[in-house]
């Protein structure tokens, strides 16, 4: 999508810190982070939240979370533990109409959910 700020990221039009890609996603340091390690990870495809998921696009987030798991090992937090957030709408205080998955970890975390 033209002017989506993660696909304009992904596209190399807005420098971000790259911590992994290849041909399905992309993962970058959040830039106001909110834990000791905040990792975006974001599918290439634009989908713009959790609704607009469905069968037909479904695959590229089970592939999110098996490189999630991969970069928790690679950023430390494996074993301390870490949490992987994605905001849907209004209420859930979604900014960024592109979907993406917060990694966050590497300091005990509040543990009310909301
Ligand atoms: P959400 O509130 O779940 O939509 O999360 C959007 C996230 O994108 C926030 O944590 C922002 O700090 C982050 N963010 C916004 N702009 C950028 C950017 N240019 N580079 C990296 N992260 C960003
Ligand atoms: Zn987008």
């Amino acid at each position: 999508m033209m002017d989506c700020l993660f696909c304009r990221i992904i596209r190399g039009e807005i420098p971000s810190k790259k911590v992994y890609e290849d041909e399905q996603i992309y993962a970058f340091y959040d830039i106001a982070p909110m834990a000791p390690v905040h990792v975006l990870i974001v599918p290439k495809v634009h989908i713009t939240s959790v609704n607009e998921v469905t069968e037909a696009n479904s695959k590229v987030i089970a592939h999110i979370y098996e490189v999630a798991a991969r970069l928790a090992i690679e950023l430390g937090i494996s074993e301390s533990g870490y949490r992987i957030v994605t905001n849907c709408g209004a209420d859930a205080g979604q900014t960024v109409f592109h979907l993406h998955f917060h990694l966050l970890g590497g300091a005990a975390m509040n543990t009310k959910m909301c």
